[in-house]
């Protein structure tokens, strides 16, 4: 990963936490400058802090990613800090509420939609025109597993997170031929702060659903997330990449 992304500039929004923060730390690393982009102030503020204090280069913006004038807001900071938009990884989720379709409310499906799906577009729709002017530029947009198969209790959640992948191929089919790659990552259940509190059965439960018998880790999904931000994956637009030890191979 070393100097990968040398004199390239990545927006990562929900950087504050779990998948985000791990990506943002390893493009940092890479040699990228970071937007980390974030509701909370203080966790977004603690990675750009960590990034600076190991000799890499971020800046913070608080903001709602299902705001699409706070997003425009984001991008236009990324470029007026560092110049330029290179790559950028469209993370910011949440869980939503549990329950069988004909169970769960409308204002929390319309939640996750605005946060998990209306959000990832409004990334993708304010990012391209500055990837554009800089020449192209990578997209990863975070579905997960649920983006390819349904959890019955999950109902809002997998409708979001398949609209993400759908997303992806069009935006990455209207943009291959300038220079724009986008993919999404589907990552199976990850121990990061969206599952703390997950009672011993229930996230027993979950890790017997991985063949691979454990969950994930935020820095095995960003390297994944790295590689196809990388010039590596060069070839590699519109697909759905799965970081799931197995899941959706039953
Ligand atoms: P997390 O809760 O650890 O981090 C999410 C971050 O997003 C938080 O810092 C939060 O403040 C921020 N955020 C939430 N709403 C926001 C908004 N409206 N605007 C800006 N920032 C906002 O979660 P995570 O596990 O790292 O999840 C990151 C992404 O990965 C999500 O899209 C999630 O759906 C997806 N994912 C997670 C798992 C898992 O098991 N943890 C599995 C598959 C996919």
């Amino acid at each position: 990963m070393v100097n990968t992304f040398d004199g390239k500039v990545a927006l990562v929004t929900g950087a504050g936490s779990g998948i985000g923060r791990a990506v943002a730390l390893l493009l940092a690393q890479g040699g990228a400058r970071v937007v980390a982009t974030d509701i909370r102030q203080d966790p977004v503020d603690a990675v750009v802090h960590e990034i600076v204090a190991s000799g890499g280069l971020a800046a913070a913006f608080v903001g709602d990613s299902s705001d699409p004038s706070s997003v425009e807001a984001s991008v236009a900071f990324a470029v007026s800090t560092y110049g330029a938009l290179h790559l950028a990884v469209n993370n910011a989720g949440i869980g939503g509420p549990q329950g069988l379709a004909g169970d769960i409310d409308i204002a929390g499906w319309q939640k996750v939609i605005d946060v998990n799906l209306s959000a990832v577009f409004f990334g993708v729709h304010f990012e391209i025109p500055a990837m554009l002017a800089a020449g192209g530029g990578s997209i990863v947009n975070v579905s997960s597993i649920l983006g390819l198969v349904a959890e019955p209790t999950a109902v809002p959640y997998t409708a979001a997170k398949h609209g993400v992948a759908g997303l992806t191929k069009a935006a990455a089919a209207g943009y291959a031929a300038q220079g724009i790659r986008v993919n999404s990552i589907h990552p199976g259940y990850i121990d990061t702060p969206l599952l703390a509190n997950l009672p011993k059965p229930a996230y027993d439960g979950l890790v017997a659903k991985h063949p691979i018998g454990r969950l994930g880790t935020a820095d095995e999904v960003a390297q994944v997330t790295a590689f196809l931000l990388s010039d590596a994956a060069s070839f590699v637009t519109g697909s759905q990449y799965t970081v799931d030890g197995g899941y959706t191979a039953l």
